[in-house]
């Protein structure tokens, strides 16, 4: 298989010497921009009811919903191996000794063999960072932080509670520490069209990030978000225009940056727009399908087919 660019999954093949899935938990957390802390309300586009597989609920413990979450996939592949993702709202919200009690608790459950924790760039303190940089040395660590967009008046517009800069800082001192860093963005947020996605490309490269998890902007019922969408549209995606948003985004990456995934598929019963109809798995063919056809990546592949990665 070709490969235009570091995917997840080739990077996680390398890391460990068996297969590897993610198991989504919802520890219970809540979000310093929902509860006042912060903010009220939350990030306009949020509902966090579309982050959670159906295994996924808080009313059970984390071991309880990682043997649910292992239960799902062994029966696909019996040997697999877990990474536990504290995946639902802000997972570093809670005083250290409790969050240390769900990781480790996390990181018991056998055939567990790693963390990935999901977070606010504001909320990350220097003690938890000290914390996680020794677990970093036991197992395997990621930290993942919404980002979502390097422009502070989007930032502004879609309620996300810090700025740019609180952003970078929280990656450079994670990075810092040794810790796989990785980050959120969506394309296509309220007043960012193509150029200035294209524009910000650099810039989030230019972040001391691993691993980048890029989302096209989808609407959901009942947000504040789908409110504005209705009272003032704005422009969404269709498939045809954000793969080639996507193929000359990637072009403008670091080409050792890892790319975890570049759709996310809301439920339709709460996704207002767009209606793409399409499997992650078609995206994906289709983005492949253009990849392919693009000088730029042919260049690329006949380096890659001479033994040089991308
Ligand atoms: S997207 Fe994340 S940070 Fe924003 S309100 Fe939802 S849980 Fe909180």
């Amino acid at each position: 298989m070709k490969q235009y660019y570091n995917d997840f999954g080739t990077w996680l093949r390398q890391r460990f010497p068996y297969k590897v899935q993610k198991i989504s938990i919802d520890a219970g957390f809540t979000c310093p921009n929902r509860d006042g802390l912060t903010g009220r309300g939350g990030c306009t586009y949020c509902d966090n009811r579309t982050f959670n597989p159906a295994y996924c609920n808080r009313k059970k413990t984390i071991t309880e919903q990682l043997e649910d979450g292992k239960r799902f996939f062994s029966k696909k592949y019996p040997a697999m191996k877990y990474l536990a993702y504290f995946q639902a709202y802000t997972n570093t919200y809670s005083p250290l000794e409790s969050l240390r009690r769900m990781y480790e608790e996390a990181l018991s459950t056998e055939d567990v063999v790693g963390i990935v924790i999901g977070t606010r760039p504001d909320c990350m303190p220097e003690a938890l960072l000290d914390y996680l940089e020794g677990l970093n040395k036991q197992t395997f660590v990621l930290v993942e932080y919404g980002i979502e967009t390097a422009n502070d008046r989007t930032l502004l517009h879609i309620n996300r509670g810090h700025d740019f800069a609180c952003s970078r800082s929280a990656v450079e001192r994670t990075h810092a520490r040794g810790i796989l860093t990785g980050a959120h963005i969506i394309l296509g947020l309220p007043e960012e069209d193509r150029e200035e996605s294209l524009r910000q490309a650099p810039i989030i490269s230019a972040l001391p990030i691993d691993i980048l998890k890029i989302h096209q902007m989808q609407i959901i019922r009942g947000t504040r978000l789908a409110e504005e969408y209705v009272e003032h549209p704005f422009h969404l995606y269709t498939p045809q225009e954000y793969i080639e948003l996507i193929v000359g985004y990637i072009q403008l990456l670091r080409k050792d940056l890892v790319l975890d995934r570049f759709v996310s598929q809301a439920p339709s019963d709460l996704l207002v727009a767009p209606k793409w109809g399409l499997k992650n798995y078609e995206f994906a063919n289709l983005l492949m399908q253009h990849l392919r056809h693009t000088q730029a990546f042919q260049g690329q592949y006949a380096r890659h087919s001479s033994g040089l990665l991308l």
